[in-house]
């Protein structure tokens, strides 16, 4: 049996569908049929009959290009699952020996350094990964459990937890990396695990558990745990447009970030305003430059670029929009390629306290 064929439902009416083609953010900026989630079923549906596709490198390359953001999956009637499907192929291409050369280079990046290092004791733990850290979120929350007289140890680490070997197709290595970072949490005696980097949500919440590996801290999300505080604030965060996250929203409908935001006093503005479905905003593409693929910028950072001038076209007003986001990823891309003003949930509660 092959991974795919766990998603049978999705090939089969993904292949015949238009209905979220619109939202495919991969497609809305390379205008590539190929890239949207019915061409992708057709042709993994192709793959089934003409098995010699798995090896061929345009086909290959055009699985590992899409967002992962979920977002069709959320915004279809039957939610089928052709995010899930998109993984299960990439799988299959690891699993038959196909991965293309420069994916194999980039799990070999992912496996060096998973050597996590804990510093201090105490019951909660921040995990300052290489994306918070990048970006100095992990100083930022410093700063915020300085201000809420907050004691806590940290852990960091350059090595892959697991989610983004595992959304490369490396199944058998995220599960190895999951299990050697569960041990390394577990021996620190934490209670609460705080983590910045939806895609180490992901990884430690949903795909740990269904791996079978246990987490004893409970895990958090930094805008969850910031809630749980009760902290006082003294500045209203005003005028905010907030930029829903792959992982948060899309894979596990959760709403803290917006909660937070509500606790500082912020009048939100939806972000996109000027996109089709302004009336269901709810139901709308992802602008969090690849949130989901979480390591597209080593797999084509072209497509990262132009997904993050689109962002920057949704702008209402680039020059003055104050951008929130939970994910330190997407603050990074639309920095490094747009002038929007982003900033992380963490910034935004250190400038309210
Ligand atoms: S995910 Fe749903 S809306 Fe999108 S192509 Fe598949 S069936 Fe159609």
């Amino acid at each position: 049996m092959m991974n795919i064929d766990k998603y049978t439902d999705a090939i089969k009416n993904c292949r015949f569908c238009f209905m979220c083609r619109h939202i495919s953010p991969v497609a809305n900026v390379t205008f590539a049929e190929a890239d949207t989630p019915r061409v992708r079923a057709v042709m993994i549906y192709g793959a089934t009959l003409h098995p010699e596709w798995w090896s061929n490198p345009d086909y290959v390359n055009m699985l590992y290009r899409s967002d992962l953001s979920r977002c069709c999956t959320r915004h279809c009637v039957n939610h089928f699952d052709e995010n899930s499907l998109n993984i299960a192929a990439r799988t299959d291409i690891v699993e038959m020996g196909y991965a293309p050369e420069n994916i194999k280079a980039i799990r070999e990046e992912l496996l060096a350094g998973q050597d996590w290092k804990v510093s201090g004791k105490a019951d909660v733990l921040y995990f300052a990964d290489p994306y918070s850290a990048e970006a100095g979120i992990d100083k930022v929350f410093d700063a915020v459990m300085k201000k809420a007289g907050i004691s806590y140890a940290s852990v960091s680490g350059k090595g892959c937890i697991g989610r983004a070997l595992k959304v490369l197709g490396f199944a058998e290595d995220a599960k190895a990396a999951m299990t050697k970072f569960a041990a390394v949490i577990n021996a620190s005696g934490a209670k609460t695990l705080v983590v910045s980097n939806p895609a180490a949500y992901q990884a430690l919440k949903v795909d740990a558990a269904e791996c079978g590996i246990a987490v004893n801290a409970e895990v958090m999300h930094t805008s969850e745990y910031f809630l749980s505080l009760n902290l006082k604030f003294n500045n209203k965060a005003g005028k905010v447009s907030y930029i829903e996250s792959d992982y948060l929203r899309n894979y596990n409908e959760l709403t803290f970030p917006h909660d937070l935001l509500a606790r500082l006093g912020a009048e939100e503005q939806h972000f996109g305003a000027s996109h089709d479905f302004l009336d269901v905003p709810d139901q709308q593409e992802s602008f969090t430059c690849g949130e989901g693929a979480v390591v597209l910028p080593r797999i084509d950072a072209r497509v990262v670029e132009k997904l993050a001038k689109r962002v920057e076209e949704q702008a209402d007003d680039p020059a003055n929009d104050r951008i929130i986001t939970a994910s330190p990823y997407t603050k990074l891309c639309l920095e490094r390629y747009t002038s929007l003003k982003v900033e992380t949930l963490e910034e935004t509660v250190l400038k309210s306290l």
